[in-house]
């Protein structure tokens, strides 16, 4: 239903925690945060409010100045704290948060990945279960995830992050809203601009079947074919 990324000089719970609070008035059911610190990524999902994940992360907070959150609202699987997002594929090397509907994922699910053992009943996970099998094939991730991208039908908004390249957010749409918000400090993505105006009202309007790789310092968007985008940021009217 609603994602928030973050990357930058800052910690990133807070700012994940506030940005899912301004989207609750979109409705969800459950709702979960990935914060990395160097190698480690800390995951806290709740079925429920995001005022019970604050408290569930206030015992288990991680320092950290990369990460993704997400509201949910069910799909594919019931509403739980497994079925919760951010999700991970079964090494626990890629975390992601997704918004929308896979169409296919019981296609993929029994074509690529007959012999993995799922976690979650949703189809968010076919999707990041399906990276880290593409990784192991191009070994690079834009491309493992681009690759990956190409496979699914339906809508998605993507944020992702990957304990080896943990100085880079990445992000992927199709269908489904997704903005690159442009801080002074930070680089954000976000499904609804709500979520992260206390921190910038410059954004980058990622298009459909574009993948984004925002780094500290950097903006990179490309097509799933690898091809570079070149986008001029908006400043939003929206007031926070
Ligand atoms: N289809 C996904 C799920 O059921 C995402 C739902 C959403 O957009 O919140 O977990």
């Amino acid at each position: 239903c609603g994602i928030v990324g973050y990357i930058g000089d800052n910690e990133a719970t807070e700012l994940l925690l506030t940005g899912l609070e301004k989207l609750e008035y979109r409705g969800y059911d459950s709702a979960g945060i990935a914060v990395m610190n160097g190698k480690e990524i800390r995951l806290t999902k709740v079925k429920g409010r995001i005022s019970l994940l604050r408290d569930r992360v206030g015992d288990n907070n991680v320092s950290g100045t990369i990460g993704i959150g997400h509201t949910r609202w069910a799909t594919h699987g019931e509403a739980s704290e497994i079925n919760a997002h951010p999700h991970q594929s079964n090494t626990g090397r890629f975390t992601m948060v997704h918004n929308g509907v896979i169409e296919n994922f019981e296609e993929l699910r029994d074509n690529y990945l007959p012999n993995v053992e799922l976690q979650s009943e949703t189809d968010t996970e076919i999707i990041v279960q399906l990276l880290e099998k593409m990784y192991g094939e191009t070994k690079d991730v834009l491309q493992a995830f681009q690759k990956t991208l190409i496979e699914l039908k339906g809508s998605y908004a993507i944020a992702l992050i990957d304990k080896h390249t943990p100085d880079v957010l990445y992000a992927a749409k199709n269908k489904s809203p997704l903005l690159v918000g442009l801080g002074t400090d930070c680089h954000l993505v976000t499904s609804d601009a709500m979520a992260t105006l206390n921190k910038t009202k410059r954004y980058v309007e990622l298009e459909d079947k574009e993948t984004v790789m925002l780094t500290k310092e950097a903006v990179i968007i490309q097509k799933l074919n690898g091809e570079k985008v070149d986008r001029k940021p908006f400043e939003t009217e929206l007031d926070s």
